[in-house]
C-alpha cells in the first residue's frame, strides 16, 4: 500500500476504508472495531499509539526533528443511534446505528494525513493525532481530558474539522470567533403547598408561579442579554399535577429546558439570570424554587492566532479562496473542551451539494469521498506550515 507522489493519500485504500467504517458504525465509547483499525493503521506507518484514552479514544504521536512546537489534530469516530434509510453498497450493517454526521470521513482523512506525514517527514515538531470517541453527546472529549490528555500530550494549539454540505468538496470555511453554540440544560422545581383546587387560599400555588416564570424567562434574552449577542432559552419539559385529579393544586411543578450562547460571558449570564427569575417569581408567590443549571458543552470559539494558521493552510490546500463569513451553527461540538484549554480552530470542509436534501443527522446522509483528498491535504499542509522543517 505504498503510495507515490501522485497518490499521497492512498486514495483507493482510504476510500475503501471510509466505506468499510460506514458499513460498520459504532456508537460513542463503543468504537472498539473502529479504534482498533485506527491504531493498526497508525502503528503500521510507524506512529506511536496510545490506546484507551477516554475508553475507546486513540492518540497517535509523531515527533520529527528538533522543533519545539506541538499541535493536536482532532477527528471524531462515533456514529448515531438511528437507522440508515438510503440504499448504498456500503450501507450500515448494524441495526439502528449510522454514520449520519460523516465522522467516518473525519477518521479516514486524519488517518490518511498521519500516514502521509509519517512517510514524508517534512516538518519539525510534534503532532498529536486525536481520534476521539463519543462526540455525539456522550462526552468523549471531556473523558479524554479528564484522563489526562493535556498532561500526557501537552500541545500549543488544537485543530478540528467538520464536513459541511453546501460547500464544494474542494472548498473550506475558516472563520474567527464563535462557530458552534454552548449546549446546556436547566431545571427549576417550584415547591408550593398543595391544596384543594376550590380553596387556593389555603395553600401556595406552584402552578401559577410556574406560569409567570414561563412568560418571564423570555425577558432574559429580550431585556438582559446584549441585543447584538445571540442567545436562546427554551423551556422544553413541564411536569405538574394529574389529569385524573383536576381538583388538586399540586405541591410541585418541574420545568426544564435548554440554554445556548456563543460566548462564555453570555453563557454565564443565562445561567445566572434564569436563577434570578426563578427565585424572584418564587418570592413573589410565596413558594420555593430549586434551580439547577447543567453545563454540558461550551461554545466553540475560534482563537484568532489558530484561525489565521488554519486559514493559510486551507487556502494552500484548496488553491481557492476560503470562505471567511460562514455563519455559526446552533449545534454544539465537544471539541470546545479542547479549545477551551489551548488556542484552537474548528474549520468546515465542503461535502458537496446536499444529496436529496439530506443534511447532518438525516437517515440518508453520507460523507462525500471526494472530500478525502482536500481534508487530508488540509491536515498535512497545516502541519508543514505550522511546524516548518
Ligand atoms: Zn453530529
Ligand atoms: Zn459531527
Amino acid at each position: 500500500m505504498q503510495s507515490g507522489s501522485n497518490d499521497p493519500f492512498e486514495l483507493e485504500a482510504m476510500t475503501a476504508l471510509r466505506r468499510d467504517l460506514h458499513a460498520h458504525p459504532e456508537l460513542g465509547f463503543e468504537e472498539v472495531r473502529t479504534s482498533a483499525i485506527v491504531a493498526e493503521k497508525l502503528s503500521e506507518a510507524g506512529i506511536e499509539v496510545h490506546r484507551g484514552l477516554g475508553k475507546t479514544g486513540i492518540v497517535g504521536t509523531l515527533k520529527i526533528g528538533t522543533g519545539t512546537r506541538r499541535i493536536a489534530l482532532r477527528a471524531d469516530m462515533d456514529a448515531l443511534a438511528m437507522p440508515e434509510l438510503a440504499d448504498r453498497l456500503y450501507k450500515s450493517e448494524t441495526p439502528n446505528t449510522m454514520h449520519a454526521c460523516g465522522h467516518d470521513g473525519h477518521t479516514v482523512m486524519l488517518l490518511a494525513a498521519a500516514r502521509h506525514l509519517a512517510r514524508t517527514r517534512n516538518f519539525s515538531g510534534t503532532v498529536q493525532f486525536i481520534f476521539q470517541p463519543a462526540e455525539e453527546g456522550r462526552g468523549g472529549a471531556k473523558a479524554m481530558l479528564e484522563q489526562g490528555f493535556l498532561q500526557l500530550f501537552p500541545v500549543d494549539a488544537v485543530y478540528g474539522l467538520h464536513n459541511m454540505p453546501g460547500l464544494a468538496t474542494n472548498e473550506m470555511a475558516v472563520v474567527v470567533g464563535p462557530q458552534l453554540a454552548s449546549s446546556d440544560s436547566w431545571t427549576v422545581t417550584f415547591k408550593g403547598i398543595g391544596t384543594h383546587g376550590a380553596k387556593p387560599h389555603l395553600g401556595r400555588d406552584a402552578i401559577t408561579a410556574a406560569g409567570h416564570f414561563l412568560a418571564a424567562i423570555h425577558t432574559i434574552v429580550a431585556r438582559v442579554v446584549d441585543p447584538l449577542q445571540p442567545a436562546v432559552i427554551s423551556a422544553c419539559a413541564l411536569d405538574a399535577g394529574d389529569f385524573k385529579a383536576l381538583n388538586v393544586i399540586p405541591d410541585t411543578v418541574r420545568i426544564g429546558g435548554t440554554a445556548r450562547a456563543y460566548t462564555p460571558e453570555v453563557r454565564d449570564q443565562l445561567e445566572k439570570e434564569i436563577g434570578i427569575v426563578a427565585q424572584g417569581i418564587a418570592a413573589t408567590f410565596g413558594v420555593e424554587a430549586d434551580y439547577n443549571f447543567l453545563r454540558r458543552i461550551p461554545p466553540v470559539v475560534n482563537h484568532p492566532d489558530a484561525t489565521q494558521r488554519a486559514l493559510h493552510a486551507a487556502a494552500a490546500a484548496t488553491g481557492r479562496s476560503v470562505v471567511t463569513d460562514f455563519p455559526p451553527s446552533t449545534a454544539g461540538d465537544d471539541f470546545a473542551f479542547f479549545s477551551a484549554e489551548v488556542p484552537g480552530a474548528y474549520v468546515w470542509l465542503g461535502n458537496g451539494p446536499a444529496v436529496d436534501g439530506a443534511l447532518h443527522h438525516n437517515s440518508r446522509y453520507d460523507f462525500n469521498d471526494e472530500a478525502i483528498p482536500t481534508g487530508a491535504r488540509f491536515w498535512t499542509t497545516l502541519v508543514e506550515q505550522e511546524l516548518p522543517a
